[in-house]
């Protein structure tokens, strides 16, 4: 049956590269807001974001 669905399809397979550009990313903007994790280089950029779109 070639036509029945691979069970593994589903699963989110992350190949080097996108392992790389993960790493990257994290590495370029460390400040990840806990609320919407938007990501940030700065903590000052951090701050001001939750400032203006998290007060309250
Ligand atoms: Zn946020």
């Amino acid at each position: 049956m070639n036509n029945s669905p691979n069970p593994e399809s589903n699963q989110v397979i992350e190949t080097p590269e996108e392992r790389k550009q993960r790493f990257l990313l994290e590495f370029d903007k460390p400040f990840k807001c806990d609320k919407c994790n938007e990501r940030f280089k700065k903590k000052k950029y951090l701050r001001e974001h939750k400032a203006e779109v998290h007060s309250y």
